[in-house]
């Protein structure tokens, strides 16, 4: 996969932004005209999002759980938009959703992440958009698949989208806790790599799962550099018809918004500047170091596979995997060396290991 070639401009609202974290907040679902236009105002009042999201359709995971009002609630967001003036973005999962927004004049559309696995899904959202100059934000997938990401945002530009975003909602995972859906920044952090231009909001609401945890994951986001955040709110989560555990009223919304630090993108004095370029010249050299350490051993990996097959030996031994990764282990916590770092690093080390002596 080579690194996708998008043209993108950013949308007007994000520009704006500067002093304080971009935000799109509003309820998971649009249950009723009241409590749209309720919530609307009162996000309004505070001036703290500058987009209003509700869910018209919503994509559930067993049948009989609430599943969106539907078309009627797209004129809840226009009525709501009409009265305070906030841009509404709604999630479309079809050609049909996306014509029922078009004709509401609704402002943003977002794609699902149980939209964004199904690439005939996205095709057809894509194809329903050509020739609109709409800007759509694009869920990452269910599970850990950036590919399937990726090609969802290029096929949105290659059907003439250009105002893109890509949504970081976390990712399934069987040992998600104490998440509902895992952070993988990492992911996160490629895409970004991949897409510079492209902005990425984080969705901590979906992420947490449960209210304790979205202002940690927010902070975090900001900390790694996301673009935004995306927040679900409820007058009265506790009644809310879908996602009750995780939504929080606008006036958390105010003070979580308030308490986070926005952090400078560099330092802009030259003391610190110079201190940081001493130190960074000094893990430049552990890395040379680091790296002619890793080609010694590698070279002596290479000398036991040839007298492995030599000696008709087989290259991996289970025995010897484990002795390396148990006393590696003990090695690390004798240093105070994060756990995982050992491991996966010696998975790692040991898996090039047992390439290069197949090659041979
Ligand atoms: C939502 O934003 O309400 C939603 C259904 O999100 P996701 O697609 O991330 O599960
Ligand atoms: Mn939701």
């Amino acid at each position: 996969m080579s690194p996708a070639e998008l043209h993108i401009e950013a949308t007007g609202l994000l520009k704006q932004k500067e002093q304080k974290a971009f935000l799109i907040a509003g309820p998971c679902s649009a249950e009723s005209r009241s409590q749209v236009l309720e919530t609307g105002r009162a996000i309004a009042k505070s001036g703290d999002a500058s987009i209003f999201r509700a869910g018209v359709w919503k994509p559930r995971t067993r049948p009989g759980s609430f599943e969106g009002i539907g078309e009627i609630a797209l004129s809840w967001l226009q009525e709501m938009k009409a009265e305070t003036g906030m841009p509404v973005a709604t999630e479309v999962a079809n050609a049909y959703h996306v014509e029922a927004c078009l004709k509401h004049g609704i402002d943003y559309l977002w794609i699902g992440a149980r939209t964004t696995v199904n690439p005939f899904y996205v095709q057809e959202i894509a194809e329903a958009l050509r020739g609109v100059d709409i800007p759509v934000m694009v869920k990452n997938p269910l599970h850990p698949d950036i590919g399937l990401w990726i090609g969802a945002l290029e096929r949105f530009n290659q059907c003439g989208i250009k105002q893109l975003m890509a949504i970081h909602r976390g990712f399934y995972s069987y040992e998600a806790a104490p998440y509902r859906n895992e952070p993988k920044w990492d992911l996160a952090i490629k895409l970004k790599r991949w897409m510079p231009e492209l902005p990425i909001i984080c969705d901590p609401s979906h992420i947490a799962g449960t209210t304790e945890l979205i202002s940690e994951v927010s902070q975090t986001a900001l900390d790694l550099g996301m673009d935004g955040l995306m927040i679900e709110t409820h007058q009265n989560p506790s009644l809310a018809l879908s996602d009750a555990k995780q939504q929080i009223t606008p006036a958390a919304i105010s003070a979580l918004m308030n308490n986070l630090v926005l952090r400078k993108s560099d330092f802009d004095d030259t003391v610190h500047l110079e201190k940081l370029r001493i130190i960074r010249k000094h893990i430049d050299g552990l890395d040379e170091k680091l790296l002619s350490l890793l080609a010694d051993r590698l070279a002596l990996v290479s000398e036991i596979g040839a007298i492995k097959k030599e000696n008709n030996v087989m290259i991996f031994q289970l025995k010897r995997f484990f002795e390396i990764l148990k006393t590696r282990k003990g090695m690390g916590d004798d240093l105070d060396l994060p756990k995982d770092l050992v491991h996966e690093l010696f998975e790692l080390i040991h898996k090039h290991s047992i390439n290069i002596q197949n090659k041979i």
